[in-house]
């Protein structure tokens, strides 16, 4: 599984760093994911430029939850041929935007399997609906987060009937139950995660830097 960050808080090179996160997933099959958009469509393009990603590569998009730092970038991703996963919580203006882009959409409501090796843990959450995705990887399972605001803890405990979670990526927020993240292979805190610092000193070993271009292979 590949995973490149596109849309992040801070940044490599000379690709663009602004509050949201973009995460493009490349499955052991070829197929290539985005997971969020970011806040701005003008800055995804420009990142997507730089870092030779098309549009029209992306088959499939899912939408963590609905903050403006996560489907803000919508615009510059969106295709007739594209297939949005989206909590069903939606807004129907959201989704509205999306039909007439022509994408199809596809509302999650419980777990599920999106392709092979990329399952959804469904909607969570009470008043922010999210939802989060974990891959099938070398290291065991890998959860993404969008900014995790049903509580990190509560994803990992979702995301557990897919398998034992070997590492963990994306925004965690205010997360700091630093104990919970023990024995992972990795860990990547990204964008909104108050306690960065804290997680990236207390897991030297595991423990990588986000940034927008960011890739890995697990
Ligand atoms: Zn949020
Ligand atoms: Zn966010």
């Amino acid at each position: 599984m590949k995973l490149r960050v596109l849309y992040d808080n801070e940044a490599e090179g000379d690709l663009e760093s602004d509050w949201g996160f973009s995460c493009l997933i490349v499955s052991d099959e070829g197929r290539k994911l985005l997971f969020d958009t970011g806040a701005s469509e003008t800055i995804l393009a420009r990142n997507m430029k730089k870092l030779g990603i098309r549009r029209d590569e992306i088959e499939i998009i899912v939408l963590s939850h609905e903050h403006w730092d996560h489907i803000g970038g919508l615009n510059a991703v969106l295709h007739p041929d594209a297939v949005v996963y989206l909590p069903a919580s939606f807004t129907e203006t959201t989704k509205n935007e999306i039909e007439r882009n022509k994408a199809e959409i596809r509302e999650v409501l419980g777990p599920g399997d999106i392709v092979a090796g990329i399952h959804t843990t469904g909607e969570l959450g009470l008043s922010i609906k999210e939802q989060s995705l974990v891959l099938d990887t070398r290291i065991g399972d890998m959860i993404l987060t969008g900014c995790a605001h049903p509580g990190l803890e509560a994803i990992m405990d979702a995301a557990r009937i897919f398998g034992d979670i070997g590492g963990v990526m994306g925004g965690f927020h205010g997360f700091d139950n630093l104990e919970l993240l023990k024995g992972l292979k990795k860990i990547v805190p990204c964008h909104c995660t108050v306690h960065k610092t804290e997680i990236m000193e207390t897991y030297p070993e595991v423990a990588v830097k986000c940034a927008a271009g960011k890739e890995m292979d697990i």
